[in-house]
């Protein structure tokens, strides 16, 4: 009985984008288990393995607990904060002193708190002085917010949770979401409308096995896949012609287009049959309620901006948004993926503000009570070329917080490269062991999720809690307070007076977003929040309603450009930058791969439960064909080869994949080992999901 928990707080969980609500059950103030939130508008009573096991990856004997300054080659020492934080500011200031204000950047998250991700981008650009920074949502929501931005005027995903439930079709596009968002497919599961689900995906994933239409296209021909739909639709006369006519623009330009995709080319290029490809059509046209659902698959593309409009342009042409159970719905993949989007300072200045509109700067600098010549007056480079300055030799110095670019970012063999050649490397992390802590000259400990206060906002535009319910380990401080402390040793501690706590930065937030299409202004304050189960942006504080707890956008058909309207965007596809060869015939498909491992698992590989889960060795998944054909039996170890690495992977072999496709999931630090640095050219996002490759069997 001495062990039972006395009390119960309740919080968001931290590890994808759903936003699961927690109930963590205290005993003497500190978290000792979790139960799933039944009453919360999200996750009704459910959670992943993830989530159940949050508390458990806080305890683990991998955590930074003290600043570590590296002495030699793999040998770090521990020193006390204000070594540490004397020497960031030293070695920083010499850096900028030499080579310019823009030789230092930093890289920030999508996992940290809302008013962190604020907090950090203020101190680097309008405190430090630096111009570029960007986070690793540029890896994975980067697309969706251009084609949202270009689309509806902002970035501006428009549905709610509810809509996975009111649909009477779903179609989900290089989503999976049974593993990737769990609980947001049980959400489907209750669909009480017997729904048609759809999924578009070159592999037979869990969620293909359980749809009801798998379209296994060919990879990368989702884009002209969805002209030709796009063509069928006109040409059988089923497209909502009052909507499109009253709400939008650059149809007749989309209609001209798209001609030149007739069937008989789509099915040519995608390798989907007739047959299924007018199903789909049909299935369009019938529902009452159709919504488009996409991740990962269209998102890291090197065409994912304009694969995600022709998605938009599909729910526009149709009618199929601004209602229950419709939209073209982007799915985040972190937990405050929405809160980087908006308020990290990297692509938009803070509050969806654009750092080239003199007005914008000049609304920032007000609320902030900072001069306005210390925001900068030009955008930041994007992650692929900050990593590009420090090969050029133009960035000497960078701030790593809460991700783990060294696993992670495309190309790991050149990027690792490239870290090593800084003049100086931070790394600021719950943990001392990840990848890129291995290259750091000094290692700033952070506490983690359940250890700080704040906010997340999830893929539905939901503000959530984030509560401290635990002792952060040894010296290790919250990002806030680090971010509070490095401002004093830089000497700019003045201008963050108004920045004292995350409660307090939070009003700051509702004052940034006041007048923008993210306006929050109206919630008062985080008790608000909790009684209210969370409250989705926009939520003015003219507003006179109560609180609406399925807050769908674009309900009176206006969207956010100046004439009201949303655009028709699209372009031709282009050709994918490495095509299988005849030295490299293989396709290589990465992905998720489970829904007990987060990301690089720097968290979850902590947790026992979660690695009993998932195999701790990397995989292969191989079609039959191809194994029969290259001798490769089932566990067989086998090296996989792009032109720039080389891996060795355990066979799995399934029907999962085509014949010529293979698929590797990016939780393991090999992976990235063989993906190819190419980007998208309208959001610069990498494009993980397809390079040619070979296996060799010894
Ligand atoms: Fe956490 Fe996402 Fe799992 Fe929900 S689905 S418990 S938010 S990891």
């Amino acid at each position: 009985e001495k062990n039972l928990p006395d009390a119960t707080t309740q919080m968001v969980c931290g590890f994808c984008g759903t936003g699961c609500n927690l109930n963590i059950h205290l005993k003497n103030g500190e978290g000792v288990c979790i139960s799933p939130t039944t009453e919360y508008p999200v996750n009704l009573g459910m959670a992943c393995p993830k989530g159940w096991e949050a508390l458990s990856v806080l305890d683990s004997p991998d955590r930074a607990v003290s600043p570590l300054v590296k002495k030699s080659p793999n040998h770090w020492e521990p020193v006390d904060w204000d070594s540490a934080l004397s020497l960031f500011t030293s070695k920083f200031k010499a850096i900028q002193e030499k080579h310019g204000d823009e030789s230092v950047a930093f890289l920030s998250t999508g996992q940290m708190v809302t008013e962190e991700m604020a907090f950090l981008g203020a101190l680097a650009k309008f405190g430090m002085g630096m111009v570029h920074g960007d986070g690793n949502t540029r890896q994975c929501m980067a697309s969706a917010v251009t084609a949202y931005k270009q689309s509806f005027g902002f970035d501006a995903p428009p549905f709610t949770y509810q809509d996975l439930e009111e649909s009477d079709v779903l179609v989900f596009v290089g989503a999976n979401p049974c593993i990737a968002h769990p609980i947001m497919w049980e959400r489907v599961m209750r669909n009480p409308h017997s729904p048609q689900i759809v999924v578009v995906d070159p592999r037979k994933t869990e969620t293909a096995m359980q749809s009801t239409l798998h379209l296994q296209i060919a990879p990368k021909s989702d884009m002209p896949l969805f002209y030709g739909i796009a063509q069928l639709l006109i040409q059988k006369g089923y497209v909502d012609a009052d909507y499109v006519r009253e709400h939008t623009e650059d149809f007749d330009d989309f209609k001209a287009h798209v001609r030149d995709y007739p069937l008989e080319r789509i099915t040519t290029e995608t390798d989907v049959s007739q047959e299924k490809i007018e199903q789909l059509v049909e299935l369009i046209h019938t529902g009452k309620r159709v919504s488009f659902w996409w991740t990962m698959g269209v998102n890291q593309s090197y065409q994912g901006v304009r694969t995600a409009q022709a998605i938009i342009n599909l729910a526009l042409m149709t009618g199929n948004i601004g209602r229950p159970g419709t939209g073209p719905n982007s799915i985040t993949g972190q937990c405050n993926a929405m809160g980087s989007r908006l308020f990290s300072n990297t692509t938009n200045l803070l509050g969806g503000h654009d750092f080239l509109n003199d007005r914008h700067r000049a609304k920032v600098a007000d609320i902030l009570d900072i001069p306005v010549d210390r925001i900068p007056a030009e955008n930041s480079l994007p992650y692929h070329k900050i990593m590009e300055g420090i090969l050029a030799g133009k960035i000497k110095g960078l701030w790593v917080i809460c991700t783990n670019p060294a696993h992670s970012w495309i190309n790991q063999g050149q990027a690792r490269d490239i870290l090593d050649r800084l003049d100086f490397l931070v790394v600021q992390d719950m943990y001392h062991t990840t990848e890129t802590a291995r290259h750091a000259d000094l290692i700033l400990p952070a506490a983690g999720w359940g250890e700080k206060e704040g906010t997340f906002i999830n893929a539905e535009r939901r503000i959530g809690r984030v509560k401290r319910i635990k002792r952060a380990p040894g010296q290790a401080l919250s990002d806030f307070s680090i971010f509070k402390l490095i401002a004093q040793y830089w000497g700019c501690g003045e201008m963050f007076s108004q920045w004292s706590s995350p409660a307090e930065v939070f009003q700051l937030m509702k004052k940034l977003s006041a007048g923008q299409a993210c306006d929050f202004s109206g919630i008062e304050d985080y008790t608000a929040i909790e009684e209210q189960g969370g409250i989705q942006w926009p939520f003015a504080a003219s507003e006179t309603e109560p609180p609406q707890q399925q807050r769908r956008l674009f309900e009176d058909g206006r969207y956010f450009h100046e004439n009201g309207r949303a655009r028709f965007v699209f372009s031709e596809p282009t050709r994918m930058p490495e095509a299988p060869s005849e030295q490299y015939p293989f396709v290589l498909l990465t992905g998720r791969g489970t829904a007990s491992q987060w990301h690089t698992q720097t968290r979850t590989r902590n947790s026992d439960v979660l690695r009993k889960l998932y195999p701790n060795r990397i995989y292969v998944e191989i079609n039959p064909e191809d194994a029969q054909k290259h001798s490769v039996q089932p566990n067989d170890l086998i090296f996989v080869e792009s032109q720039r690495g080389r891996l060795k992977a355990r066979a799995f072999i399934t029907q999962s994949v085509q014949p010529g496709q293979l698929f590797i999931p990016m939780h393991y630090e090999e992976t990235n080992q063989l993906t190819d640095a190419v980007f998208d050219p309208h959001s610069s996002q990498p494009s993980y999901k397809c390079c040619a490759v070979r296996i060799i069997n010894e």
